[in-house]
């Protein structure tokens, strides 16, 4: 019966993740998923998030939830998104579900897009997070790019970018990531934002946020301000948000999809069609994980914690962004690496080739994705002088 059906080659950045656990060289550096490490090179527990969990009454039965996801839940998630004093927030404009994690946002939000703009297509940065193809494209949304990173000068290809979205036809759908840009590390700076934003509003697109990194870039609030001020001006779109990173709950699938409407009327029809759209995938969400980011945002020392320790990460990997580039520097003074600290987020992207990354890993154990991608989240002392010695050796000018 199944004969035909083709096998899978696997995912590439979950197939090297497989690849890197199974090498026992003593030595080896795992940069290559997304996942954010400690300086002890673990995945950590927050501590906010420990205490939540053990304040979890665990005789509660284990019912389902609605499809949309836990009300509490749902209100602290545009809480942190948009700011529990926001203007569409307030008026009651904007349709919040629970989804499984980013991806789920994606999913659920490209499924609503799909069935509701059927002749809408998307817009998406060159290059992406790769499995925005397979999510997005795999809901049958039919997908182009606009410029957005230059090798050259390891920024963004501004003008092109603005050139491309000048042209969309309205009610297009334009995703783009509101900090710490998925693989680049390259962030539009706010200036550019305020551009980008009058843009999008005058051409009558739907702006769709990716936003799986708050915090991690320049602050809670700083890295949700395109989407605040978007949602302010009145704009119709959506925003997916993700607590796997910033509160380390990667397998609780701890997400949210927020569409901001023009009124509150609108709003409800929409969270109706979200529901539909749950119903008919997954039927409802997880309701472990919804209990325990509740528990940290919804108790004000628990959240104050959380944010100190968002401050923590991020400051650690401002840190090790800077230690690279110093041990690169020492080592190849000529070289111009001062991207790594003006990059933003979990990324960098190197500028490195197919050969190289093969080189690193092969020869020295440091694991990059094959586009050069590089998460600076997984350096730490204990790995930065293999990193900055193998990484020396295959920039050196031939
Ligand atoms: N969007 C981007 C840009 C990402 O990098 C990721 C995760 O790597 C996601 C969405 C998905 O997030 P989650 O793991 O919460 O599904």
């Amino acid at each position: 019966m199944f004969k035909h059906i083709p096998s899978y080659p696997g995912d590439p950045i979950l197939s090297l993740m497989h690849t890197f656990m199974k090498d026992d060289r003593p030595h080896k550096a795992n940069l290559s998923i997304g996942l954010y490490y400690d300086e002890a090179g673990k995945i950590p527990v927050l501590k906010s998030v420990e205490l939540a969990q053990q304040r979890i009454d665990e005789s509660v039965p284990h019912v389902y939830l609605p499809m949309e996801g836990d009300n509490t839940y749902r209100r602290l998630i545009a809480e942190t998104v948009f700011g529990a004093d926001h203007v569409a927030v307030k008026e009651q404009r904007v349709a919040t579900i629970h989804t499984l994690g980013g991806s789920g946002a994606l999913k659920v939000g490209a499924d609503f897009l799909k069935t509701y703009f059927p002749d809408s297509e998307l817009w998406i940065s060159d290059p992406t997070w790769e499995n925005h193809y397979n999510i997005l494209g795999g809901a049958g949304l039919v997908m182009h790019t606009f410029p957005y990173y230059d090798p050259a000068t390891n920024g963004i290809r501004f003008d092109e970018m603005m050139a491309a979205l000048e042209q969309l036809p309205a009610r297009a759908i334009v995703l783009l990531q509101p900090c710490c840009h998925n693989p680049t590390g390259i962030d539009p700076t706010r200036e550019q934002w305020t551009a980008i934003a009058d843009v999008l509003l005058r051409r009558n697109v739907i702006p769709f946020f990716d936003m799986a990194y708050q915090g991690f870039g320049d602050g809670l609030d700083e890295d949700a301000w395109v989407v605040r001020h978007m949602a302010a001006q009145g704009a119709a779109m959506l925003v997916g948000n993700s607590f796997s990173k910033n509160m380390s709950l990667y397998g609780e699938r701890v997400g949210g999809l927020s569409v901001v409407c023009n009124t509150s009327a609108e709003a409800g029809q929409v969270l109706g069609q979200l529901q539909a759209t749950v119903r008919k995938n997954y039927s409802s969400p997880p309701l472990f994980g919804s209990r325990v980011v509740s528990g940290v945002l919804g108790d004000p020392e628990l959240r104050a914690m959380w944010a100190a320790e968002v401050t923590q990460m991020r400051k650690r990997i401002h840190e090790m962004r800077a230690a690279l580039r110093s041990g690169l520097k020492a080592r190849l003074p000529d070289l111009d690496v001062e991207y790594f600290v003006t990059q933003r987020g979990m990324f960098s992207y190197t500028g490195l080739g197919q050969a190289q990354v093969d080189t690193l890993r092969d020869e020295y154990g440091v694991y990059l994705i094959k586009s050069g991608r590089m998460c600076v989240a997984g350096l730490s002392h204990g790995n930065l002088e293999l990193v900055a010695d193998s990484m020396a050796k295959v920039m050196q000018p031939a």
